[in-house]
């Protein structure tokens, strides 16, 4: 019995893993010998950002919950080394399986690789080059001790050859967030904000904001904020905040009809709105793959990403953290101009089937 354990942390791990799972527990019900066990480390831990996710993915309730919240940087990585430390050895696996880029990813890798213990991680060998970003530093140390790299694009790829992988560890295999979002599209469902706001097909815009360099700032957020009001015209700016924004958004006291800042929402109810929006702005990473997908432009505030192809191929455009450069791109919005995006090779919603089967061969 080939047993995984598989590593879940924050929000944009669980629509990571959750395809990964279900394409193991159809495995095991054609008599396929795999197993695993599902750790989340409780990184994120509210019904907001974790619990929704499991209802409405049918993810299988975790085996066991480390219950590592908060904390800064380092108290988290140590917490998370710590505790899944205990909860390796006492349940050994064949295969440490981590997806994404948190603190989770990185210190679940570490103490896997000194347990002996083999490691897959699932978006492997993205970069974005930027050290400032937490996720940069996670993903290096990460793929610095990773066996086998299941990747998302071509990019992928070639970063990690650069790097001095082995072709033979790499298995681009697509993107399983762009499964969870292929099988849910039909089951995406209105929010209540699209009845009280009376939203309908682009009369809005989606924001997302939750970098340090975008909302630790009190004067770049607030600098930011404005200039999006200043230029989208008449149409609503539907907000889910971050927790993380929520702190630092409470004390600017922004006020302005057009701007609804709101609870972070279920995974369902937020790509309901993203499908349906006239763009989305944000700095996530993971919205600018959904929305290349969905073809929905996607404007991005950042100076750089990981993710080259959803602006090759995809809906996306970098503007960069300077609110200056907004105006000139929503220009383009408005114009009619924005680009339409193409198919990304291999975000065809099979990934974690060719993960899972790669497993089986290991
Ligand atoms: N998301 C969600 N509700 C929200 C905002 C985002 O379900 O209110 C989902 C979104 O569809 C995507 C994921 O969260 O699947 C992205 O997570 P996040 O932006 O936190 O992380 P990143 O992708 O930047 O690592």
């Amino acid at each position: 019995m080939l047993k995984v354990t598989i590593v879940a942390g924050a929000r944009p791990n669980l629509m990571k893993i959750a395809p990964i799972v279900h394409s193991i527990q159809k495995a095991r019900s054609d008599n396929i010998k795999i197993d695993f066990r599902l750790v989340h480390t409780g990184q994120h831990y509210d019904q907001n950002m974790s619990g929704s996710f499991f209802e409405q993915l049918e993810i299988p309730k975790p085996h066991v919950n480390l219950e590592c919240k908060g904390g800064s940087q380092a108290e988290q990585t140590a917490k998370i080394m710590i505790q899944f430390e205990k909860e390796l050895i006492s349940n050994p696996a064949d295969l440490v399986l981590v997806v994404g880029d948190v603190t989770s990813t990185m210190a679940c890798a570490l103490v896997a690789q000194k347990l002996f213990t083999k490691v897959a991680h699932v978006e492997g060998g993205i970069r974005s080059n930027d050290w400032t970003m937490p996720e940069e530093i996670n993903r290096l140390v990460t793929d610095s001790i990773t066996n086998y790299f299941f990747t998302t694009s071509e990019t992928a790829n070639t970063n990690l050859k650069k790097s001095g992988v082995d072709g033979s560890q790499i298995f681009f295999v697509g993107n399983t967030m762009i499964d969870t979002l292929m099988k849910q599209r039909p089951n995406f469902k209105k929010p209540q904000i699209w009845k009280d706001l009376q939203l309908s097909n682009g009369n809005y815009i989606v924001m997302t904001l939750h970098r340090p360099n975008n909302v630790d700032e009190q004067c770049q957020l607030r600098d930011m904020i404005n200039e999006i009001i200043a230029n989208t015209r008449d149409l609503h700016l539907v907000f889910p905040v971050h927790p993380r924004t929520q702190k630092i958004l409470k004390r600017l006291n922004i006020d302005h009809p057009r701007l609804h800042a709101i609870e972070p929402l279920s995974y369902l109810e937020f790509n309901y709105l993203v499908e349906r929006a006239k763009a989305v702005i944000t700095d996530s990473g993971g919205v600018t793959e959904e929305a290349s997908v969905l073809r929905v432009p996607c404007l991005t505030l950042r100076n750089n990403t990981e993710r080259p192809e959803t602006i090759t191929l995809g809906t996306n455009e970098l503007i960069g953290t300077d609110p200056k450069r907004l105006k000139s791109y929503l220009k383009i919005l408005f114009n009619g101009n924005w680009k339409k995006g193409h198919d990304i090779p291999l975000w065809d919603g099979h990934a974690a089937d060719r993960i899972v089967e790669c497993i089986k061969n290991i």
